[in-house]
This record gives structure tokens, C-alpha cells and sequence, in this order.
């Protein structure tokens, strides 16, 4: 890190942190801003403080929004009775893509792992729970990905609803197991959502 001077360094650093940036491509990325204009380089770094300060969780599904409640929640066109799970903002869009679901969503913000210590309150499980007791739920599909956290999660929160009456199904293994729901094509996720099963 020496042969830097510091300011280039620490851009290196910042960069390296993000996912899928390894040393390398940090580097070019540095090399890249500093010969972008000053005003491009501006945009870039208002993008990125304006999203981290305008985008929060929407208060009702928990999906990253800049409005609360969010464009779903609020969208009297929607289905209210069923509940779609998912583990984070971008298999909302997954799912939204397939322009097939109309119902609501709920983000849980990630998963339950023992291995990493997550547990169930590390997630947003306590809001989903509120929303079924409210009592306008029927069904609640759980799509969290097919993995081993996926499944987990996905039985804990099955075996949580149950004494509240709701029917709960969980979406159909034409999913690859270990696969991420954000890399599904549309016709996989719709077949996965029709064939749902219930639990
Ligand atoms: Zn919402």
C-alpha cells in the first residue's frame, strides 16, 4: 500500500470493501474516478450519500423504500390477504419482474444462521408476525431462497404461524438448492410461486 499516495490508498481501501471487489479491480476503479471529470466524480458520490440518507425500511413490509409506506404497501390494486416472504429488497424485484404476484411482500433483512450468530431478532420476524395477528392475512407464502438458511428460516417462521390459523406454503424446489432467488428467470420464479406447496 506504500507505492500509493495516501488519498489514493484509502480510495483503494473503501472500494476493496464492497462485494465482489477484490484488490484489483479497486485499483482500476481508483485509477478509473481520478480521471473521471470532477463533476462526474461529484454525482457519484451525492448518488451514493443521497441513497444511503433518503432510502429506509418501509414501515409496514420492511423493503427498502424513499417513501413510507412504500409503492407496494400503499397500492390499493394489490392483494392484501397473502404475503409474500422474502429475504431481501432485491428478490422484491425478482418477483416483481415476473408481473405475475399481486399480493404484498414482507423483507426479512436476511436470514436466521446459527453458524454467523444471526438469529430470529437479528431479522424482521416480530413485524411479520404483527402484520398476520392484525387479521387481514390468508395466506402467507414463505420464498425465502433454497438454501440452508433459507430453509431454516423459512421452517421457523412456518412453525410460528401456525397457531395463528394462516395458511402457509412454501415456494416449489424447481429452484436450484443453493441458488439465489435474484438470479432466477421470471419463468423459473412464476413456476416456483405456482407450484408453492403448503407447509
Ligand atoms: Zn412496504
Amino acid at each position: 500500500m506504500d507505492y500509493y499516495a495516501l488519498p489514493i490508498a484509502n480510495l483503494i481501501e473503501q472500494l476493496s470493501k464492497l462485494p465482489g471487489i477484490g484488490r484489483k479491480t479497486a485499483q482500476r476503479l481508483a485509477f478509473y474516478i481520478l480521471e473521471m471529470d470532477t463533476i462526474e466524480v461529484e454525482k457519484l458520490a451525492n448518488a451514493i450519500t443521497n441513497a444511503k440518507k433518503k432510502i429506509h425500511y418501509c414501515s409496514i413490509c420492511c423493503n427498502l423504500t424513499d417513501t413510507d409506506p412504500c409503492h407496494i404497501c400503499k397500492d390499493d390494486r394489490r392483494d392484501k390477504s397473502i404475503i409474500c416472504v422474502v429475504e431481501g429488497a432485491k428478490d422484491v424485484i425478482a418477483m416483481e419482474k415476473t408481473r405475475e404476484y399481486k399480493g404484498l411482500y414482507h423483507v426479512l433483512q436476511g436470514t436466521i444462521s446459527p453458524m454467523d450468530n444471526r438469529g430470529p431478532n437479528e431479522i424482521k420476524v416480530k413485524e411479520l408476525l404483527n402484520r398476520v395477528y392484525e387479521g387481514e392475512v390468508e395466506e402467507v407464502i414463505l420464498a425465502t431462497n433454497p438454501t440452508v438458511e433459507g430453509e431454516a428460516t423459512a421452517l421457523y417462521i412456518a412453525k410460528l404461524l401456525k397457531p395463528l390459523g394462516v395458511k402457509t406454503t412454501r415456494i416449489a424446489h424447481g429452484i436450484p438448492v443453493g441458488g439465489d432467488l435474484e438470479y432466477f428467470d421470471e419463468v423459473t420464479l412464476s413456476k416456483a410461486m405456482e407450484n408453492r406447496r403448503e407447509l
